[in-house]
């Protein structure tokens, strides 16, 4: 493996014109320390830097690339899209194909299509404020929605909690409408909603939490939450932006069949291009303009590129490729957990379907506060030691790790060499 001399390079040039060097703050590798390699290029399961190292990749760009890198496919359609123009500003036949796509795999009636997970939810929020005519909402603790300022409030804990913002430029303004529960705290839920119920707009929540780790939901919370709203005249917005069609064609709603009032979408269905939606019940969606007065609008939704990119990605999802993402879900999984428990690294394999992730800290962990007592430097440490013999894992250790339908044997044979040297690496920065 060579040095990251490019890469360095790159990221000094970044840092003089970008802040922090990149457009999205994890990708800085500051949770892991070092360079964060620049990618030149992709491949099916693989990542090539500038410095010519090629890594097995299992971020997969955070969720989208389901089929693997450049998958023909996808590259064909875009191009032949590109070659019909860009962008025209008006109606195309791909945006109604790509919302055919998503109301046949999904519950939703309708489908608004955005730009990213962050205007899908936001603008879910909107709606739901807008359909009820009232001002608050419930959002867990650890589940994260993009960086809509509203959604941007993690803080509190037991009944109930008032949010304060998490960063500074959101307000407490913009905030005091959100409460913020802990994650699976079913006795905070139903507090929340005798003190409150009547004010409640929506309820807020990923289907299942993956950003904080993956932290299944217990056996009945998400239906809990949806019978509780129900009674309470509120709505659930199920955010399947990470999990739709990729925890299955139909995503999580494919594995526990809880009905979001409205549903998020992005990541996969953007087939890598940025592409994301929200949707519902006809009779809640037509509330959104021109159908309705709820104000919502983008100059590149439903672009031509994307709704390529992300038809081409939906139609080759094939029944073989969940079942291929699941076999080296579980290979990997389980041969990480191997080789942490040989080096008696304290550690959590945490599964949810096709989704999982290594918390390094012994013990189950069901909501944010636990997720939060990792040790990280233990991470980094089995983070880099991959890193180095070619394995491209998250650059933190509260996300999860991501597969594709391309991670053939050979790709996953690599993970599974460096996975001993990785281990005994966190070993050694836990000792
Ligand atoms: C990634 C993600 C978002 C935000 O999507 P962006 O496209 O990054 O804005 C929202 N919700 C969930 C659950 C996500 O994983």
């Amino acid at each position: 493996m060579s040095e990251f001399q490019d890469s360095k390079r790159l990221f000094e040039r970044a840092n003089a014109v970008v802040p922090g060097g990149v457009n999205s703050p994890v990708r800085a590798f500051k949770a892991v320390g070092g360079t964060p390699a620049f990618i030149a290029s992709a491949k099916g399961p693989y990542l090539t830097d500038v410095d010519g190292n090629e890594y097995v990749d299992l971020v997969c760009s955070w969720g989208p690339m389901i089929l693997g890198h450049a998958h023909p496919a996808v590259v064909e359609a875009v191009r032949e899209a590109a070659g019909r123009g860009t962008s025209y500003g008006a109606p195309t036949p791909g945006e109604v194909e790509l919302a055919e796509e998503i109301v046949a795999r999904t519950p939703v009636e309708k489908v608004r299509l955005v730009n990213s997970g962050t205007e899908a939810t936001m603008s879910a929020i909107r709606l739901a404020r807008g359909y009820t005519r009232r001002a608050r909402i419930v959002k867990f603790a650890g589940c994260y929605h993009g960086h809509v300022d509203s959604l941007l409030a993690a803080a509190g804990s037991g009944v109930a909690t008032l949010a304060l913002p998490d960063t500074p430029g959101v307000t407490g303004a913009t905030t005091a409408d959100t409460i913020v529960l802990p994650y699976n705290d079913v006795i905070a839920v139903e507090e929340a909603f005798a003190e409150f119920g009547h004010e409640i707009a929506c309820v807020i929540t990923e289907a299942v939490p993956c950003n904080m780790g993956v932290v299944p939901p217990l056996p009945e919370f998400n239906r809990l939450l949806k019978s509780l709203c129900e009674r309470n005249g509120a709505l659930l917005v199920m955010d399947e932006v990470l999990t739709g069609f990729r925890a299955s064609a139909s995503g999580w709603y494919g594995i526990e069949r809880v009905e979001g009032d409205l549903m998020t979408f992005g990541k996969v269905m953007g087939g890598g291009l940025p592409a994301a939606a929200f949707g519902g019940r006809a009779e809640i969606m037509d509330h959104l303009a021109p159908a309705g007065p709820v104000y919502q609008a983008g100059t590149l939704s439903g672009n031509p590129l994307a709704t390529a990119a992300g038809l081409a990605t939906l139609r080759n999802a094939t029944p073989e490729v969940y079942t291929a993402i699941g076999r080296s879900a579980s290979v990997i999984s389980e041969a990480a957990s191997a080789a942490l428990e040989k080096e008696g690294v304290p550690h959590s394999l945490q599964v949810a379907g096709n989704l999982f992730s290594v918390f390094f800290r012994g013990g189950a962990v069901g909501d944010f506060q636990t997720a939060q007592q990792q040790n990280v430097k233990a991470y980094a440490a089995f983070f880099h030691a991959a890193l180095e013999r070619g394995v491209y894992l998250p650059p933190s250790a509260f996300e999860a790790w991501f597969l594709s339908s391309a991670h053939d044997d050979a790709a996953l044979e690599r993970v599974l060499e460096a996975l001993p040297h990785a281990a005994r690496a966190a070993a050694a920065a836990s000792g």
